[in-house]
């Protein structure tokens, strides 16, 4: 299937109707690079950074970490490359700290949460990514921000630490950008104000759905229940949209729903023009993209929805027939 792709991997992901869309790939380690060039995304619209504080006995050290980052922004050959700072919590332990018990780890004490509240390791790893990145752009998002106080304290520890960069006499990044994650209902309803204070924003479309129908994304027996595209979700998708336009601040989305066709394509008809994706993915939903006529695919969506029909049936339908 990849090679069927292959072709289109310089191609632009422009649709019929002339806006351009911008597809690029999650990862998670430094393996996952090479998927970049054989798969034509444009960049790492997420990097997860769990796993190499997952795998080991000890804490990693910033020279270590730094390292590592550096080689994955080598190995992307200048594509921007998005890190998220670690989202760990007492479903993911790490073998250095003392084990939570807590009943809810999805809505427990993780990712910005302990970062917040145990600075250390964030603030190593702000520094390691400094340091990685001297002389060159470097984007970093912070994962699970449920209201906009945690992104304004995650924000100042950053900066705090290009401050200390400089007082140091190290390089810095030739820019900095700083977003946030967009994986809880509250957030979703956050001021425009707030929006406006993040160079860009994501929807982790996998939390921010468990969270918004209240069904574990772990639990097979209620996992699959609740469509993405059912109508509480695109009004949902809809007010960030309308927040993200009215602050100007770039959105794209990097759940799993953004490398399927059927997804993927509606989230484009409603303004997502960003999409973050596993690499297979890329090559299909570019396909697709570049044969759409969005002003079509809005006209089909909007009857469907006035007229109460399913919009994932009037989606299937277009692409079906393109
Ligand atoms: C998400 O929640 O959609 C997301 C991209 O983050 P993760 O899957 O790592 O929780
Ligand atoms: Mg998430």
């Amino acid at each position: 299937a990849q090679k069927r792709y292959a072709g289109l991997r310089d191609l632009p992901a422009i649709t019929r109707c002339g806006t351009l869309m911008s597809l690029s790939m999650n990862a998670g380690l430094m393996a996952d690079l090479p998927s970049m060039e054989s798969s034509g995304a444009e960049g790492v619209g997420l990097f997860r950074t769990e796993l190499q504080f997952l795998t080991r006995p000890n804490v990693p050290r910033r020279s270590e970490l730094a390292a590592l980052y550096t080689g994955v922004m080598d190995a992307a050959k200048g594509r921007p490359v998005v890190f998220r700072t670690l989202d760990i919590g007492s479903d993911k332990v790490l073998p250095y700290m003392k084990p939570q018990d807590e009943p809810n780890p999805a809505m427990g004490w993780r990712a910005i949460r302990v970062g917040l509240d145990k600075r250390g390791i964030l603030r190593m790893q702000l520094q390691a990514l400094i340091r990685a990145a001297v002389g060159r752009p470097l984007h970093i998002m912070f994962p699970f921000i449920a209201e906009p106080s945690e992104f304004v304290a995650a924000h100042r520890m950053l900066m705090d630490e290009v401050a200390r960069e400089q007082r140091l006499g190290h390089g810095l990044p030739s820019d900095l950008r700083v977003g946030t994650m967009l994986e809880t209902p509250s957030l979703v309803f956050a001021p425009v104000s707030f929006f406006r204070s993040c160079d860009f924003v994501s929807i982790g479309g996998n939390d921010l759905k468990q969270f918004f129908f209240a069904a574990d994304r772990e639990n097979e027996r209620v996992r699959r229940r609740y469509d993405t595209l059912s109508e509480p979700f695109l009004a949902l998708l809809e007010e960030v949209i309308g927040r993200c336009e009215a602050a100007d601040v770039p959105l794209s989305f990097c759940g799993e729903d953004a490398g399927r066709p059927v997804e993927a394509l509606t989230f484009a008809a409603l303004g997502i023009k960003r999409l973050s994706m596993r690499p297979a993915s890329v090559g299909p939903v570019k396909h697709l993209i570049r044969r759409t006529d969005l002003r079509d695919l809005r006209v089909r969506i909007n009857d469907a929805r006035q007229k109460g029909q399913p919009v994932r049936r009037a989606v299937t339908e277009y692409l079906a027939q393109l």
